[in-house]
């Protein structure tokens, strides 16, 4: 059985997936660390992130696996070095290539065979599993989404102004909504939802019930 929950950066997709996944007993995929694992590789091979044909490559053998909570790229723990500006600028960035989004696609069908899953993203609902048995997406305004991320970025020792992340923000969702491929859209059958006023615990209980209604 799959669930999908899309929705643009600072939704609150993550926090609510992984929520989900546990309240219903199923695996958690974060599809967004796929993304940001190719760019991470990208960088540490001091690839030119415009290259379409480079980075088509490093997606071709990139090796990507989930251990527990870690995520490892050829067997390195890249859980925290991947969550970085510089990865976050060049994951929207690469995101656009065609291929590299083949062959993650192949990668999270893969991931998915057989099990129960709770699998986040922007596409999941659209292309990779277009036949999942619920599927949701979120939204919030964006001075919500904007200070949600200041405060996952002081996590990390890091400040910026609520107006630079709103700029950035925004330019990942044109990116995401006007590539050509797999742009971010709700599928038609996904179910719409505004956290912006909700606590996390509320998000859930809703999504709960709808999956187990
Ligand atoms: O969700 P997260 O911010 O970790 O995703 C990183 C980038 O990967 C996003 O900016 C988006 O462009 C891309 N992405 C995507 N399709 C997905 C998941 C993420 O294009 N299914």
């Amino acid at each position: 059985m799959i669930v999908t929950i899309d929705g643009p950066a600072g939704s609150g997709k993550s926090t609510a997936a992984r929520g989900l996944s546990q309240r219903l007993g199923f695996e958690f995929l974060d599809t967004g660390a796929m993304y940001r694992c190719v760019a991470w590789s990208v960088l540490d091979q001091n690839v030119d992130p415009t290259d379409e044909e480079a980075v088509e490559v490093i997606s071709q053998q990139i090796k990507i696996s989930f251990s527990d909570a870690q995520v490892l790229v050829d067997g390195r723990n890249v859980s925290e070095a991947i969550r970085t500006p510089e990865v976050t600028e060049v994951a929207s960035l690469i995101a656009q290539y065609p291929v590299v989004r083949t062959e993650l696609v192949r990668l999270q069908r893969q991931a998915a065979e057989g099990i129960d899953i709770v699998s986040e993203g922007r596409d999941q609902g659209t292309v990779v599993f277009p036949e999942a048995f619920c599927k949701f997406f979120l939204i919030a305004d964006p001075q919500e989404r904007a200070r949600r991320r200041q405060a996952e970025l002081r996590t990390q020792g890091k400040n910026m102004s609520v107006a630079e992340i709103l700029q950035q923000i925004d330019q990942r969702d044109q990116r995401d909504e006007q590539r050509t491929v797999a742009p971010l859209v709700p599928a038609d059958d996904a179910v719409e939802f505004n956290t912006s006023t909700l606590t996390i615990e509320e998000v859930l209980d809703q999504l709960e019930q709808i999956v187990r209604s």
